[in-house]
């Protein structure tokens, strides 16, 4: 593409930096980098979908008494499983105080008691460091306090604008996207001097998930397919403990639960993660999963129990969200067991940033979920994503607004506009049908290789989909990612952390590094020293 040509949509559609998401990366981003630049910010559905709202837990930092960013440090390394980057995870704890303070100042309300940040104890975290809202709705407190701010800062917001391709000019530099309006169809584009990605993760691919409907992987695909490295897609977290009840939503029943004294137990009444682990309700997330996978699959059971009788009556109180989502399904935390399974919920991997963010496409920045800054290594630590994306959000923004050049924006020609349909034919349901499917059973839990090529193989059938409508176009995105997904886990031959191989379940020295995956390029292992 031509970037001297004439730009299509006039200066109305041209900006200093594009930030596409609205989740907690994004909105963040677009709050640092409003006071020096012309910004928009771009979602696909409305202000607030995305995975950051239903966080419950909260957002871990060293900011309590008793604590330090070196007992942190060492509690995010230790559940990396040997593949965090460590000048990653020092920038993550060290800056994590400052960016709670900003998140204050900026209106957060956390939970506090007599004047003092109130702070949650969780599985692998030695220390109670985890600051809350609303109880067990710090996703929402944040999102909404974000939400407001932002549209008081001069941010030009396009809601229901979904970004379908990077375009990248003749010298290779990211200089803005395409993007189809979700609910006419018609296509469009904007043009940026630097394009922040923080689109978020895709752990909705999976048949039984934790996550909305957004969370599709939109952002790996989009990245990857403009010229970005991509690693460490074969990690993906499954959460231990979702609501496992017939036709109800896998809601997450959080960590900070069994932080608080609840137990996991199995038909029998007895607690099993004690024997996978000394720690067991608070070991890591990986070995929580992995122990009731394998109990689930041991006894044929669909379910074991968390049982929250231990936290007394005041559970409610404390757990607000938790206690009215299972009422809904008539289950009263005070009194009854809650059923759970583990449940698809985040994606470690994603777009190669570097500590501000940078991509390997210039031009083009991630943060969030989408991005693989490395702090999270194979798995990561309860409550550590909400302040990736505040730290990385943050610095991205920073660093996208020094790339900016003296010269204007650059400009680009669109191709005609199109009017999309909305709607797509059965053929197309049927292959997401089948890929939710196919991901759940093939790249779940516990892998094995024929699953994984399946799996693979529905994903390749998915993404030749040539179907001219949003849901297609949204087909061969998710499909993109979810080959990726199952061509790296096929590749990583070791159990690690979250990626578990039934035919390999150990771990192994060859694997210690980051599987990393270019289009043109292919694919590599960066050893780590
Ligand atoms: C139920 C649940 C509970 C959680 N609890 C916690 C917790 O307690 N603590 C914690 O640290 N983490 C928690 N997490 C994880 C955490 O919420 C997420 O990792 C984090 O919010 C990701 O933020 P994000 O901004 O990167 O992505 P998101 O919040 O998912 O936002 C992504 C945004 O990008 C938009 N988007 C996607 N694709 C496109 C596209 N093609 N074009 C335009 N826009 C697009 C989406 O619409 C959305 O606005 C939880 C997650 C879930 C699902």
């Amino acid at each position: 593409m031509n970037a001297q040509a004439a730009h299509a949509g006039g200066r109305g559609n041209q900006f200093d930096v594009l930030v596409v998401g609205s989740g907690i990366a994004g909105l963040y981003a677009a709050l640092t980098a409003a006071p020096r630049a012309r910004v928009a910010l771009l979602t696909k559905g409305a202000l607030d979908d995305g995975c950051s709202r239903y966080a419950q837990g909260g957002m871990a930092a060293a900011v309590g008494a008793g604590d330090s960013v070196e007992l942190h440090y060492r509690d995010t390394i230790d559940a990396g499983r040997g593949l965090c980057h460590p000048d990653a995870v020092r920038v993550l704890v060290e800056e994590g105080g400052a960016r709670v303070r900003e998140l204050l100042d900026w209106g957060v309300t956390f939970d506090t008691q007599d004047g003092e940040l109130l702070l949650a104890r969780e599985a692998a975290h030695s220390r109670a460091r985890i600051v809350h809202a609303r109880g067990d709705g710090t996703g929402l407190e944040i999102e909404s306090a974000l939400i407001s701010r932002v549209r008081r800062s001069g941010v030009t917001i396009k809601e229901h604008t979904e970004v379908v391709r990077l375009v990248v000019d003749d010298g290779g530099r990211c200089i803005g996207v395409e993007t189809v309006d979700t609910q006419l169809g018609t296509t469009g584009c904007v043009a940026a001097g630097a394009v922040v990605l923080a689109s978020g993760g895709a752990s909705r691919l999976w048949r039984n998930s934790t996550n909305p409907e957004s969370a599709t992987g939109d952002g790996v695909a989009l990245a990857y397919d403009a010229g970005a490295e991509v690693r460490g897609l074969e990690f993906v977290q499954f959460h231990p403990t979702a609501l496992a009840l017939e036709g109800a939503p896998r809601f997450l029943i959080s960590e900070a639960v069994r932080g608080e004294g609840a137990l996991i137990v199995n038909e029998r009444g007895k607690r099993f993660v004690l024997d996978a682990h000394p720690a067991g309700e608070l070991a890591g997330r990986d070995v929580v999963a992995r122990a009731i996978w394998e109990e689930l699959q041991r006894t044929g059971a669909p379910c074991v129990y968390i049982d929250c009788r231990p936290l007394g009556p005041t559970a409610p109180l404390r757990f607000p969200a938790i206690a009215h989502a299972c009422v809904q399904f008539g289950i009263d935390i005070t009194r009854d067991l809650v059923p759970v399974a583990p449940a698809a919920h985040y994606m470690i991997g994603g777009v190669s940033a570097d500590l501000d963010g940078a991509t390997t496409l210039p031009g083009l920045f991630a943060c969030g979920e989408v991005a693989s800054s490395g702090v999270h290594g194979a798995n990561r630590l309860a409550s550590n994503s909400l302040l990736e994306s505040a730290v990385f959000a943050h610095r991205a923004a920073g660093a996208a607004i020094n790339s900016l050049g003296e010269a204007e924006p650059p400009r680009f020609a669109a191709g005609a506009a199109e009017r999309l349909p909305l709607r797509g034919s059965a053929e197309v349901r049927r292959l997401w049908s089948d890929l939710h499917d196919s991901l759940w059973s093939g790249a779940g839990v516990v892998r094995k290789p024929g699953g994984l090529r399946l799996a693979l193989a529905t994903a390749t059938a998915a993404a030749g989909c040539a179907e001219p409508s949003l849901p297609a176009v949204r087909l061969r995105a998710a499909a993109r990612t979810a080959g990726l997904v199952c061509s790296a886990a096929l590749a990583r031959e070791e159990s690690r952390g979250c990626h578990l191989r039934s035919d390999l379940p150990q771990s192994s020295d060859q694997w210690h590094g980051d599987y990393v995956m270019h289009k043109e390029r292919g694919a590599r292992l960066d050893r780590h020293l």
